[in-house]
């Protein structure tokens, strides 16, 4: 029998890079012509549409990877619509005999059982890769057999498994074949009028070249002061986070190149870096196991929480970084002018919200899916979800963080707030929006609600 050399389509999504992709890899080991497709998808009732600031980056992500795959001889073809039509549209206008994707974990997942099964039905090969996550979440389990609900267990289960695979190599060409699509710029992914997005620029270099010298800059330089990750004045955290949500780089890109040869300080810092993408993969394992992370409690006693009204209780100051507690609005403002916070401050912000605006978790998560770079389906309400107490492996809800407290200890010189509200001590400045003492207390007050409803 002659071999099949129909095309192989590779739908892109949360992979755009080139290297250890192993959707694009097994594609071009098939044989045949290969179609390199990504979706702009914000009509399937699965797929959660990406926010502002994530839109910015999408569209310099695609830029860069059509350069990527086009230097490997391939192009990149840009569709817009419903997932599963879109592809099964491609599949027949070539006449594929396959199509590969590397799995995504959030509720997306049905629409790509779905077409798996649409494929096979009409005898199409599709095949799933394991690429953006170190440990599949299904295969990490109690000793009873269920999902974890405990970061410290989970990993210490993760850490004794198989070390992960080395990453792949970019394939040295790509037979591409060219399929008509649409330019880039009718996806309207930019800001127009006005543009807000200058800020971001001066910060980010998205694409998996940004995304290398990030890692590289962690491995030669961060890594070694680490252990000051909570500063918020101290840059050394890798910003890789929005490299991992679009999958520029790969987690085993990562974890391969701190593998060997770290010393020193660095060496020291290594378990504790591998641990912050441990909470990734942990919060990839409570989204694979709670597919509604991001609007339903995981610990189901807080639905009797007694909000206040949002906007009632002073909202939009939060979100322009004009509540008078200075290391609440630098951290806001950060968010507003680069799409990224620093982690401490991400936590002081939500837990102000949350605690002593008594204001819904749910609320903060999507303000932070609009306006981060990195906003990730599964790391930000996991995250949400910790800080107001009702997710996995929440701190005692008593423990409610004093935003001044918090400045005093981890921006102690006040460079990071004077960097971000230069007006403090000015008459420009806004007094205190809340008396800190009083809204914790009522903040407490409201978790006896909790409390009896458990
Ligand atoms: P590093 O310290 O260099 O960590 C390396 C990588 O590990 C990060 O790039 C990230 O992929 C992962 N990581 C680190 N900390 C966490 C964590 N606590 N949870 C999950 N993954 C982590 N992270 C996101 O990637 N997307 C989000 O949408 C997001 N929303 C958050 C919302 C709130 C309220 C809070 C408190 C945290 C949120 N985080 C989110 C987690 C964390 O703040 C960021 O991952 C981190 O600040 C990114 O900076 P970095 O790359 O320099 O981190």
């Amino acid at each position: 029998m002659a071999a099949d050399t129909s095309p192989t389509i590779v739908w892109l999504r949360d992979d755009l890079r080139v290297a250890d992709n192993p959707a694009l890899n097994a594609a071009v080991e098939r044989g045949g012509d290969v179609v390199v497709l990504d979706v702009l998808d914000d009509e399937s009732d699965e797929v959660r549409p990406i926010g502002s600031a994530s839109r910015w980056w999408l569209h310099h992500s695609l830029t860069a990877l059509a350069a990527d795959l086009d230097a490997l001889g391939a192009g990149l073809t840009l569709r817009r619509g419903p997932a599963e039509k879109v592809v099964m549209a491609v599949v027949d206008e070539v006449g594929a005999g396959a199509v590969h994707w590397n799995r995504r974990y959030g509720k997306a997942r049905e629409v790509d059982a779905r077409l798996k099964t649409a494929l096979k039905d009409r005898d199409i090969e599709a095949v799933s890769h394991a690429a953006n996550l170190l440990f599949e979440p299904w295969t990490v389990q109690t000793g009873s057999g269920g999902p974890y609900g405990v970061f410290t267990p989970f990993w210490k289960a993760c850490l004794a498994r198989d070390e992960p695979r080395a990453p792949l190599e970019a394939p040295a060409s790509i037979p591409g074949r060219a399929v008509e699509g649409d330019d880039l710029d009718s996806w309207e992914l930019l800001p127009t009028a006005p543009d807000w997005a200058g800020g971001m620029r001066d910060e980010w270099t998205p694409g998996s070249t940004g995304g290398r010298e990030r890692l590289e800059q962690l491995a030669e330089e961060r890594l070694a002061d680490y252990h000051r990750r909570d500063e918020p004045g101290f840059e050394v955290t890798s910003q890789l986070s929005p490299h991992l949500r679009f999958g520029e780089v790969s987690p085993y890109q990562v974890w391969h190149r701190l593998r060997d040869g770290l010393s020193g300080l660095a060496a020291k810092n290594h378990a504790k870096f591998l641990s912050e993408l441990g909470w990734r993969e942990f919060s990839y394992h409570l989204l694979f196991h709670n597919p509604d992370l991001a609007t339903v409690n995981y610990r189901r006693e807080f639905d009797a929480y007694p909000w206040n009204d949002p906007h009632d209780a002073g909202l939009a100051r939060w979100q322009k970084g004009r509540t008078g507690i200075p290391i609440v609005d630098a951290g806001m403002r950060q968010l507003w002018h680069i799409g990224w916070m620093h982690n401490r401050v991400r936590m002081i912000t939500a837990s102000f919200l949350t605690k002593n605006l008594q204001i819904d978790w749910r609320v903060g998560e999507e303000w932070f899916w609009d306006t981060l770079v990195d906003a990730d389906e599964a790391s930000n309400a996991a995250s949400w979800q910790w800080v107001a107490g009702s997710g996995a492996d929440a701190a005692p809800y008593f423990r409610v963080f004093n935003p001044v407290l918090q400045a005093q200890k981890f921006d102690p010189r006040n460079e990071y707030v004077a960097r971000w509200v230069p007006e403090e001590g000015t008459d420009d400045y806004p007094e205190p929006m809340v008396d800190l003492k009083e809204s914790r207390q009522a903040a407490l007050d409201g978790y006896e609600a909790v409390k009896a409803a458990k």
